[in-house]
């Protein structure tokens, strides 16, 4: 049916997998490209094609916009999925494949340009009646505006970098000698992580839970929201556990927070998958945080327990296909948990710990996915990120789904390196958590718990 149609995938690791994968089966030819330190990687493997596109370090290859575009004319390409990381929300990457006629499988330039600006994000929320939190008016420019702000909004507050992502470029500062300290810092972490040094301020919410709502729009105006993911088990404002339905949203807030993020996708001329994120705090107010104009590392959790596969539609959508799904027609079944495994050392901070996959051993049975690159005698790269495998588990209840990703984790064999599965198989234990009580302040209080025992 689509014969003229062939996908450069400009990523690597679980995620390029997931995208052949979803090629493959809708009949689709490939494109890997890697980086010299990933050529024995899975996805090369796997692709119809591979192409290499330089050297280990991010610019020289999955950033290197000219190597990219080069590679996909070279090899007949007519589109590009970018994954998440890399060039997913770079809006000068879009632009250029708009100009050159291949079609980019997710939002236009425009739409990403102003939602990845987080200070525009929440204007753009605010106009649609979406809450935002207290903070400055948009980007802060000197210390001394800081500290205005600081003084009009109050302590715990957040400086985050306008161009943030990742969990990072973000800090809390308790008082005013704290925002002296790490006001310029902060600035030059955001400008080392994102070449945009521009922070801004935001009121610190006290326990609140990540909620966030994945959404489809089609280019016939047709949206689709999906049941919420809960994301509040983070380290270091990253996630590491998330779980769909969250136990703390009740069908009303459900609605609302949809509603929300369909209002929040047609006011930015929004097409293809996206995800509003929003804090949500002890008393289920709710709060804008940001929007991903991409697919995000957790959609397997929504696949769980919609049946719906968001890689097919993100290309379907891509290829003006309309949206097959509608809002009345999509049920939400059971309970999905997802695990991060990666490759850090808990005992030493977290440090990632790469090296040489030995004994790999993986569980399974009905209602367990994992999404990984790894295979036996794989040698992890140093230079990306330590994300290994995600590790899904979908059951009836919620119960059920912990129960199920205990066994699972018991099962889950890497030898060779240092990996948080441990980690992962202890919270899975934890009374909080399995009663669904927790927040973003979660792990950091299981930690200081466990200190010296683990
Ligand atoms: P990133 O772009 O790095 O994902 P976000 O703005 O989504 O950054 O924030 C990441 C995490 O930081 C959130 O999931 C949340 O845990 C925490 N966070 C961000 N803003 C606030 C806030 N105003 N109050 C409390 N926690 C916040
Ligand atoms: P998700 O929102 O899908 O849960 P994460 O925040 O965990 O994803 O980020 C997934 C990957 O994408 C990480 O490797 C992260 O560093 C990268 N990433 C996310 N946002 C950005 C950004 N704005 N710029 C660069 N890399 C990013
Ligand atoms: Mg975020």
């Amino acid at each position: 049916m689509r014969k003229q149609n062939k996908i450069l995938i400009a990523n690597r690791g679980e995620i390029a997998v997931r995208i052949i994968r979803a090629c493959k089966e809708l009949g689709i030819p490939c494109v890997a490209v890697y980086s010299t330190a990933d050529k024995e990687s899975l996805h090369v493997k796997l692709a119809d094609e591979a192409i290499c596109i330089g050297g280990p370090r991010g610019g020289d290859s999955y950033l290197n916009i000219n190597n990219i575009i080069s590679s996909a004319i070279a090899t007949g390409c007519n589109s590009i999925h970018p994954g998440y990381g890399f060039l997913a929300e770079n809006d000068k990457f879009i632009e250029l494949l708009e100009r050159c006629n291949l079609t980019f499988i997710g939002p236009g330039s425009e739409t990403v340009r102003n939602l990845g600006d987080k200070v525009l994000a929440k204007q753009i929320a605010k106009s649609v009646g979406i809450p935002v939190i207290e903070g400055s008016d948009g980007a802060v420019e000197s210390l001394e505006e800081a500290q205005k702000v600081a003084s009009k909004i109050g302590f715990p507050l957040l400086i985050k970098a306008t161009a943030g992502g990742g969990g990072k470029g973000i800090s809390i500062i308790y008082n005013h000698d704290e925002l002296i300290k790490m006001f310029e810092l902060t600035k030059m972490e955001a400008e080392a992580n994102f070449g945009n040094s521009d922070v801004y301020l935001e009121k610190y919410i006290e326990k609140p839970h990540h909620i966030e709502v994945q959404f489809l729009v089609d280019h016939f105006g047709n949206s689709i929201y999906f049941p919420e993911r809960d994301c509040s088990i983070q380290r270091r404002n990253q996630k590491m556990i998330e779980e769909s339905p969250s136990p703390f949203v009740t069908e009303a807030l459900r609605k609302e927070l949809g509603e929300a993020a369909i209002r929040l996708a047609k006011a930015s001329g929004y097409t293809n998958a996206g995800t509003v994120e929003f804090i949500v705090d002890e008393e289920k107010n709710y709060y804008f945080l940001e929007v991903n104009t991409r697919i995000q590392v957790e959609h397997p959790l929504t696949e769980a327990i919609t049946g719906v596969d968001l890689v097919k539609e993100q290309i379907r959508i891509a290829y003006n296909d309309e949206l097959a799904l509608k809002q009345e027609e999509l049920f939400l079944s059971g309970h999905a948990l997802e695990c991060r495994i990666t490759a850090e050392d808990p005992n030493k901070n977290f440090m990632p710990a790469p090296g040489l996959v030995k004994n790999l051993v993986m569980p399974g049975g009905p209602g367990v996915r994992i999404d990984t690159h790894l295979y036996n005698d794989y040698e992890i790269p140093a230079h990306y990120d330590s994300l290994l495998a995600k590790l899904i588990v979908w059951a009836p209840t919620r119960k059920e789904a912990i129960r199920k990703m205990r066994v699972a984790l018991e099962q889950f064999i890497i030898d060779g390196i240092k990996s948080n599965i441990e980690i992962l198989y202890l919270i899975m234990h934890n009374t909080n958590y399995v009663r669904g009580y927790y927040d973003t302040g979660f792990i950091k209080v299981f930690w200081e718990t466990l200190k010296g025992e683990f």
